[in-house]
């Protein structure tokens, strides 16, 4: 059975073939640049030797249509599907599901004017995304698809964790309100933790770390999430690569007093200027890491502060989520951060949490523990895989009818 994952952006679409049957990817790739002098299609397709064999075309690719088009060219070229006839669903990446969509949904028209309705909420992704779902949909017609929410996970948080102590008419309004983001990844990582402990997933308390360019984490209770840390958009909660995460409201009031920048001009500053990168120039752990191996003081001071926010959370979700079974940690930072990992379990064996510094050691394949013998609280490295995830949910959406 056959699967092929959709993730539409404004100007990219990627996409993932899987088989199904045992969970391999048959080929990947994306298009990029769409609209744009310079757009390619890099695309790598499974050999019979299980290698993955790599294409790039560079070829203009005035739109979505053609662009999604070109995949089912390469995909039909490099045999990795004879048709898309062959494909038992399509599953694609919506970023934004609002309050209607707390689970995968089948993609018909009512449920594509509910994602356009949620525009205002995810005004650079959501009409993206429904490009890529009006695109797949007339060339694919007799596919079925499948929407699959980056917000779904987080819609068991309880009213007092989702509201903002702010006058209600605005969450009434305006939907004002804690969504959350990267649920995915976290469904995914809870879900192999659970796998790994050999327990039943709605018998754990979790928190899980998804630490890559963005950045977040969850609480997940008895294996139903009832915190997270980004909130209205992705901006709040852990500090990123190129954002601030929580801040003093205040200061954007300030900000616009004493410099005369926009709202959209500081907006921009806390998305892409700040986090890591504001605070040492560089958002790339990789460098920041050397940086500070090396001395650099600014470069010690991202780290560290890095760490400590995210310990705060654990602080926090530790203290709502009752004994806590075990800390998870993926994305591109959290899998193979070794110091990032090292610097968020320093000194919190009073909470249960005892790293066993040797096993924290480098990178390794699939999920390995990292607490020592007496920790209370197992320390887990689960790789992520958004797209695997989204593809099994697309699996169970179409069972299900
Ligand atoms: P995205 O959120 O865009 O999917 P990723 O999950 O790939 O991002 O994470 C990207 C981050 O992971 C970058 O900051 C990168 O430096 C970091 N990273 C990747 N590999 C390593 C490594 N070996 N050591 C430290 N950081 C790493």
């Amino acid at each position: 059975m056959k699967i092929l994952v959709l993730n539409s952006g404004s100007s990219s679409i990627k996409y993932q073939l899987f088989d199904m049957r045992d969970e391999s990817v048959l080929a990947a790739g994306s298009v990029e640049q769409i609209g744009e002098p310079g757009s390619h299609l890099s695309h790598y397709v499974r050999t019979p030797l299980a290698e993955m064999e790599k294409t790039i075309r560079t070829l203009p690719i005035p739109d979505h249509r053609q662009g999604f088009e070109l995949i089912s060219a390469i995909l039909r070229e490099t045999g990795a599907l004879a048709d898309t006839g062959e494909l038992r669903g399509i599953g694609h990446r919506v970023v934004h599901g609002g309050e209607q969509f707390k689970d995968p949904a089948r993609v018909t028209p009512a449920v594509l004017a509910a994602i356009r309705a949620l525009i205002p909420l995810a005004p650079l992704h959501n009409p993206a995304n429904l490009l890529g779902m009006e695109v797949a949909m007339e060339t694919a017609p007799s596919v079925p698809q499948v929407a699959v929410f980056d917000t779904a996970f987080h819609q068991s948080i309880p009213p007092h964790a989702y509201r903002y102590a702010i006058p209600k008419r605005l969450y009434e309004t305006h939907q004002v309100r804690r969504y959350g983001f990267h649920g995915t990844s976290h469904r995914y990582v809870a879900k192999k933790a659970a796998e790994f402990l050999e327990k039943p997933l709605n018998t754990l308390n979790l928190i899980s770390l998804h630490l890559g360019n963005g950045a977040s984490a969850a609480a997940i209770q008895q294996g139903r999430c009832i915190d997270t840390s980004m909130g209205f958009t992705p901006l709040e909660g852990l500090i990123m690569g190129t954002r601030c995460g929580d801040l003093d409201p205040a200061i954007i009031f300030y900000l616009a007093r004493e410099t005369g920048l926009s709202s959209g001009e500081i907006e921009a500053i806390l998305n892409k200027e700040s986090g890591l990168k504001g605070i040492c120039g560089v958002n790339d752990m990789r460098t920041i890491g050397e940086m500070a191996g090396s001395g650099n003081a600014e470069a010690q001071l991202a780290v560290a502060m890095y760490c400590y926010r995210i310990k705060k959370y654990i602080g926090a979700y530790q203290a709502v989520i009752g004994e806590l079974d075990g800390l998870i940690f993926t994305g591109g930072i959290g899998e193979n951060a070794d110091f990032i990992r090292a610097g968020c379990c320093e000194n919190l064996a009073h909470l249960g949490l005892e790293m066993d510094n040797e096993k924290n050691i480098g990178r390794r394949k699939g999920c390995f523990a990292l607490e020592n013998r007496t920790s209370r609280v197992k320390i887990l490295v689960v790789p992520t895989n958004e797209e695997l995830e989204i593809a099994e949910q697309t699996v169970v959406c179409l069972g299900a009818e």
